[in-house]
């Protein structure tokens, strides 16, 4: 019995969902062409797949499992399981408008989108009459094509709709890429997807943390350790044929550090070396 995963071919997220597995420690090798491979060490098969489709074929159970945004599952609406928000393709679905046009009211205006549900969702609950123009792509170019006098698309950075004469306006959704299941899955499969999470988790997890080693004189431990939240229990070692310095070694949150740092230093710690977490069990 086998597991099969179903992951973007090309596009945003593929990249990504093949770093996370290789990550997680399946091993594989992908041939150019092909729409399925296996996994060498692990009861699992990946197909390729368009994102958009991904919440359909997990709920009809072509596949038990699946990789795509979260803005894919809440605009398709299909019953899938959400297990694991994965850190990477965030995303806004935004309102954006015409340059010249600035801020106005969306009453009665024509906005094209790709989510058609998402978007009147947020309408009905801002109590705003619309049309929605339903577009399958180039959402962007609708409003110079006077098909539509402001759009509703997903945006990360703004360079496509800066590009395109546009102004961000109203976020009207969050997204990342999630880890989705069919909800009826069989005991046996339950327990491999349990396996596989718990490798997923590991990376997930040890993404949020480095490991921080430093010299530091023995005598302003305290004050090492009011310096870096959450190192509670450092580990503390000797320096060979050095009684007044020690070595501080712990685990810290990635962010921690950047704010820290110069008191870190103030209070005398040198050799201060951040290494990156492969896996994290907690
Ligand atoms: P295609 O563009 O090939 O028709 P698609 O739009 O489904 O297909 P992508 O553009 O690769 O494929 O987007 C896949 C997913 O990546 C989106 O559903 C979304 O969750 C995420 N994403 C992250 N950033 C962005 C962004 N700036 N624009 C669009 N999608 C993004
Ligand atoms: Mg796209």
């Amino acid at each position: 019995m086998k597991l099969t995963l179903a992951i973007q071919k090309t596009g945003r997220l593929a990249e990504d969902s093949l770093e996370l597995l290789r990550k997680s420690g399946f091993k594989f090798e992908i041939t150019d062409r092909s729409l399925t491979f296996s996994i060498n060490n692990f009861p699992l098969e990946i197909i390729f797949l368009r994102a958009d489709d991904i919440p359909e074929i997990v709920a009809d159970r072509v596949a038990d499992i699946g990789i795509c945004g979260q803005n894919t599952v809440e605009e398709k609406g299909y019953k899938v399981r959400e297990l694991e928000a994965l850190g990477f393709g965030k995303c806004s679905l935004c309102m954006a408008y015409p340059e010249k046009q600035k801020k106005v009211s969306l009453s009665g205006k024509r906005i094209a989108t790709s989510y058609p549900r998402l978007l009147g969702k947020f309408l009905k609950k801002q109590k705003i009459s619309a049309d929605i123009v339903d577009l399958s792509g180039s959402v962007e170019l609708s409003p110079k094509l006077n098909i539509a006098d402001c759009i509703c698309d997903l945006v990360s950075t703004g360079s496509t709709l800066k590009n395109n004469g546009l102004v961000k306006g109203e976020t009207i959704f969050k997204s990342e890429a999630v880890f989705i299941s069919n909800d009826q899955i069989s005991t046996e499969k339950q327990a491999l997807l349990d396996k596989l999470l718990f490798r997923i988790r590991a990376v997930l997890t040890a993404r949020k943390y480095k490991y921080i080693i430093m010299n530091a004189p023995r005598k302003n431990l305290n004050e090492i350790q009011k310096c870096i939240p959450g190192l509670k229990k450092p580990t503390i070692a000797s320096l060979f044929a050095d009684t007044d310095y020690v070595s501080v070694a712990s685990v810290v949150e990635e962010d921690f550090f950047w704010t820290t740092i110069e008191r870190l230093k103030e209070v005398g710690a040198s050799g201060i070396i951040i290494l990156p977490i492969e896996k994290m069990i907690l």
